[in-house]
Order: structure tokens, then C-alpha cells, then sequence
């Protein structure tokens, strides 16, 4: 097998230092690639590679810089259903949930293909006597992207077709869990015809990503990924004064309020639970049911659909169009972690309503499978309740109000997202207004924004001042620079 290759400079390349991780498939776990993990030297050539193209990029019309983007959305779409097989391959989660993701990175680049309008900038004619005022949006320079396991394909998207859009140029450092998809779209962009080094991406594991964040060269970064290492992020683009967005971790709250249309409402809880097995960063994975009737009722009706959940491998023939497929979990370790947290759950007093841990995928025996698992009687704060388990384990807490329900979600260390199930106007208000999340649903259980809106979180789920995706992100794409202008007249005129 051939390790995957860099794309620097418009060449695939092989990494120079020939340390190499293998790739599983966490269904089966067979070995489908080997990803280099690039030293320093080979991210300081893609780095140099993305500088070396800016200038001629940046003055190329922004008009443009959008017909590549367009035939590049175009290829997306035509390489859907490739791309679609390549994240489940590599990631786990079912057919139709990697379509989505498919779907959300081409909204992205369809969006930033509008950049002659959204790039525009401001003037102000008259700012004092015979002065006028200029305000225009440039390009920066060369910017990084360092991505998480969960969304290998769409999350690079919240970033990237901006800042290309906008005149910078780019590298990307995949995760080295899921490194396939980002190759495949690096061949997409040269087929659409982006001049070399545009677009660059580096593989490689932490040792590349903190390259990346020393890198003089480097004018901001984009990092999603756990919020342990987005303080690190932060850091250290504060010391070198580059531009960062962090998008961190998450615990995200479902409020069910007693008046909530009770099947609909457990229908998007399960889908928001157990989507790509819990592992996205807007999944719920926290019920808080309002009063003790709706609270029993909510347990009772919630832990009977889950034992519904079908686990499988979303390869298999035989689940390929089922909408509600659970996948495994991305590896080996992230399922002992996992394990642990219900093992902390067990030792803390809360109810273990449904166990996943035992459980075998017939023909995937190796697989990282875990049952959808369930823990009911859990008090606010308790570890399971703090930490975000990243898995298909839900906890279900009682309020015995809205307030109290909000004061649970307002008191939790993340702020992600949350969402409220309920017909009445005013709770609903109430709960958008007041809670501390970035993202908020109103009977909807997975409130991820649409790709023209900012995608991302409040509190620790944040460490940045602009969000990804739409305006947001050419925002973080683009300086502001301030023209103050006069002419004087010629004499005699
Ligand atoms: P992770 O933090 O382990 O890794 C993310 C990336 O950071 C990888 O590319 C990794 O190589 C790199 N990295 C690891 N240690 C580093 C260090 N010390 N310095 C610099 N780079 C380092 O995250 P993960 O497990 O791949 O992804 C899952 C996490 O991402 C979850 O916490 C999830 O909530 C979060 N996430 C958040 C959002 C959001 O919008 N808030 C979206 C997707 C995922």
C-alpha cells in the first residue's frame, strides 16, 4: 500500500520523513491507507508554496477567482456520491449522514462563489470638507486549517472556499484519523484549474498542526477539534500574532417542556443523539425533561427508541438506504474512553437505563461499535453530565422548570449548542434569548446553521471573535483598511 501523498505547490508529493500511521476503517478495521506524518521542513514547503502563490492570487479579479470556485462546486457535485463512500470509509458514519456532509461542503463553496458581492467594501464621500472616507476588504496572506476527525470533508469547507474566495491561499492539515477525503478534494481543486499552491495540504499528526501555528508566514488559522487543544491554538497564535478562530467542544442540551409534541420530538432526539454515533459536535447528548411527568415520560419513550437504533456497518449492502444507521466509533481508544465514562456514570449514582457496551456487529467483530446507552437520574455537574463523551451515551436530567432547565444549560462549561421542544411562543423566546449557546433550535434537534449563517459556539465551546462559515468567515478572511483621501485642486481649475 502507498502512503498518501502531500499536495504542495500543485505536486503530489511523497513526505520526506517516512514515519507513517495506519488508517482504519473503524467498521472492520482493515488498514485502507497509510497517512506520513510530515516533519516540520514539509510544512515550511507548503507554507512557503501557499506565499509564493498570494501575490499573483490575490491581484487575479475576484471574478475571477469565483469561476474556479464555481467549476470546483461543480466537480463536488459531479464526485458526490465518491466522496460520500470515501468519509464513511474512513469515518464510520452511515451513507446518508456523509451525503449530508457532502452536501453542506458544496452549500459552502456555492455561497462563497457570491464573493463580488460579499467582498465589497464601504466609502463614505464627504467624512470631512473635500475628504473622503475608504473603507476596502484584502486579502491577508497564507492561512492554515487544522481539522478535526468528525466532519473530514465538510468542516475544512466552513474556511477554505472564503478564504480562496477572498484572494488568500491555503494549506490544510487533515486529521490523521480520516486524511482520505481532503486528498481526493485537493485533485478536485487542480482539475478545476486553481494555479499551484493555492491550495496545499500537509498530512501529519500534532508535530505538523504546531508547524503550522509557529509558521511566521502563516497570517491566521482555523482549528476545530477539542477545546484542550484549541487553548493551545490560542495561545500560541497569540504569541505569534496571527488571526484564530478555535471551534472547541460540546455538551449540547435538549429541553423537553411539558407541552412538546411527544413522537415528533423523540424521532429528532434520536437522530440528534445517535447521528455519526454521537460524534458530532452539535449532537445531543444531554434530555433535560421539564416537571416529572414529562421527565418519566421522556426516559420511558427515549430509552425504548434507542433500543430501535440499528448498529451496523453503513457499508453493508443491506442497511445502504435506511435513514437511521449507527456506525462505530472512530477507534480503538476513543471506545475504552467511552467506556470509562460509563463506568464513571455507574460510580457516581446514575441510573444505567440502556448499556451499549455489549455489543457485537455480526462479520465487524473488531469494530468500534457501542450500543446506543442511556443513563437516566443524572444530577447537573456530575462527570458524565460535564464531559463531553463524544459517543452514542445520552443523559437525561430533570427541572422542575424553563429557568431551571436554562440554569442547567447556562451553568455547563460549553456552549455549542441547545435546543427546546415546545408549541408555546413564550418559552420559546424566553429559552433563544437567555441561553448561553451559540447555536439554538427550536424543535430542532441538531441546530447546525446553514452554510450563508456563522457556525459556531459560546464559552468554552469558542476561543475566537469570528465564527465559520458565510459572512463570519470573511470576516476573519478579510482586513479592513481605512483610506482617508484629498485632492487639491490644480491651479486655475
Ligand atoms: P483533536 O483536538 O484531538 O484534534 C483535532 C486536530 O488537532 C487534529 O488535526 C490533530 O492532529 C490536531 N492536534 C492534536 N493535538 C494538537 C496540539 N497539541 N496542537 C496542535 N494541533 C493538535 O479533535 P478530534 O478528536 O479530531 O475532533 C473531535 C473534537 O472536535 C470534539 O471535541 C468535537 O466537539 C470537536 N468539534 C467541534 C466542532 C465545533 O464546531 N465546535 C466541530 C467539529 C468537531
Amino acid at each position: 500500500m502507498k502512503p498518501l501523498k502531500n499536495h504542495i505547490a500543485g505536486q503530489w508529493t511523497d513526505a520526506e520523513h517516512h514515519e507513517l500511521l495506519d488508517v482504519e476503517n473503524p467498521s472492520s478495521t482493515e488498514v485502507i491507507a497509510q497517512v506520513p506524518l510530515s516533519v516540520a521542513a514539509e510544512v515550511d514547503r507548503a507554507v512557503a508554496a501557499a506565499k509564493a502563490a498570494f501575490p499573483a492570487w490575490s491581484a487575479t479579479p475576484v471574478s475571477r477567482r469565483c469561476e474556479l470556485l464555481f467549476r470546483f462546486a461543480d466537480l463536488l457535485r459531479t464526485h458526490s456520491d465518491e466522496l460520500t463512500r470515501l468519509i464513511t470509509r474512513e469515518n464510520g458514519k452511515s451513507l446518508p449522514d456523509a451525503r449530508a456532509e457532502v452536501k453542506r461542503a458544496l452549500e459552502n463553496t456555492e455561497v462563497a462563489c457570491g464573493m463580488p458581492m460579499l467582498q465589497q467594501g464601504d466609502k463614505l464621500i464627504g467624512a470631512a470638507a473635500d475628504i473622503d472616507g475608504e473603507v476596502l476588504r484584502l486579502p491577508l496572506g497564507v492561512f492554515g486549517m487544522i481539522a478535526p476527525f468528525n466532519f473530514p470533508l465538510m468542516v475544512p469547507f466552513w474556511f477554505f472556499p472564503y478564504a480562496l474566495a477572498t484572494g488568500n491561499t491555503y494549506v490544510v492539515k487533515p486529521s490523521e484519523q480520516t486524511p482520505c477525503c481532503m486528498g481526493r478534494v485537493a485533485d478536485l481543486i487542480e482539475q478545476a484549474g486553481f494555479p499551484p499552491g493555492v491550495f496545499n495540504v500537509v498530512h501529519g499528526d500534532r508535530r505538523a498542526a504546531e508547524r503550522l501555528l509557529e509558521s511566521p508566514d502563516v497570517r491566521g488559522i482555523s482549528f476545530v477539534g477539542t477545546s484542550r487543544v484549541c487553548r493551545i491554538v490560542a495561545a500560541r497564535c497569540a504569541e505569534t500574532n496571527k488571526r484564530f478562530q478555535a471551534l472547541g467542544s460540546a455538551k449540547n442540551h435538549l429541553i423537553a417542556m411539558p407541552d412538546a409534541k411527544m413522537d415528533e420530538m423523540i424521532r429528532n432526539m434520536i437522530t440528534s443523539c445517535y447521528g455519526c454515533a454521537g460524534q458530532r459536535c452539535m449532537a445531543s447528548s444531554a434530555i433535560v425533561g421539564v416537571g416529572e411527568t414529562m421527565y418519566r415520560e421522556v426516559v420511558g419513550r427515549f430509552v425504548e427508541a434507542s433500543r430501535q437504533v440499528r448498529v451496523a456497518d453503513p457499508l453493508d449492502p443491506a442497511v445502504a438506504d435506511e435513514p437511521m444507521v449507527m456506525g462505530p466509533v472512530i477507534s480503538a481508544k476513543s471506545k475504552q474512553f467511552i467506556f470509562e465514562m460509563i463506568q464513571a456514570g455507574l460510580d457516581e449514582g446514575a441510573t444505567l437505563a440502556l448499556d451499549g457496551r455489549d455489543l457485537t456487529v455480526p462479520g465487524c467483530e473488531q469494530g468500534h461499535f457501542i450500543g446506543p446507552t442511556v443513563f437516566s437520574d443524572v444530577q447537573p455537574g456530575i462527570k458524565i453530565h460535564q464531559t463531553e463523551i463524544f459517543g452514542p451515551v445520552v443523559v437525561i436530567l430533570k427541572a422542575d422548570s424553563l429557568d431551571e432547565a436554562i440554569e442547567i444549560v447556562n451553568n455547563h462549561q460549553y456552549g455549542n449548542g441547545a435546543s427546546i421542544y415546545t408549541q408555546n411562543g413564550y418559552w420559546a423566546r424566553e429559552f433563544k434569548l437567555r441561553t448561553q449557546c451559540g447555536m439554538i433550535g427550536i424543535n430542532i434537534g441538531i441546530p447546525a446553521p446553514v452554510a450563508p449563517l456563522p457556525f459556531g459556539g459560546m464559552k468554552n465551546s469558542l476561543m475566537a471573535d469570528t465564527k465559520g462559515q458565510g459572512k463570519a468567515a470573511i470576516e476573519f478572511f478579510t482586513d479592513r483598511k481605512i483610506i482617508t483621501e484629498r485632492y487639491w485642486p490644480e491651479p486655475g481649475a
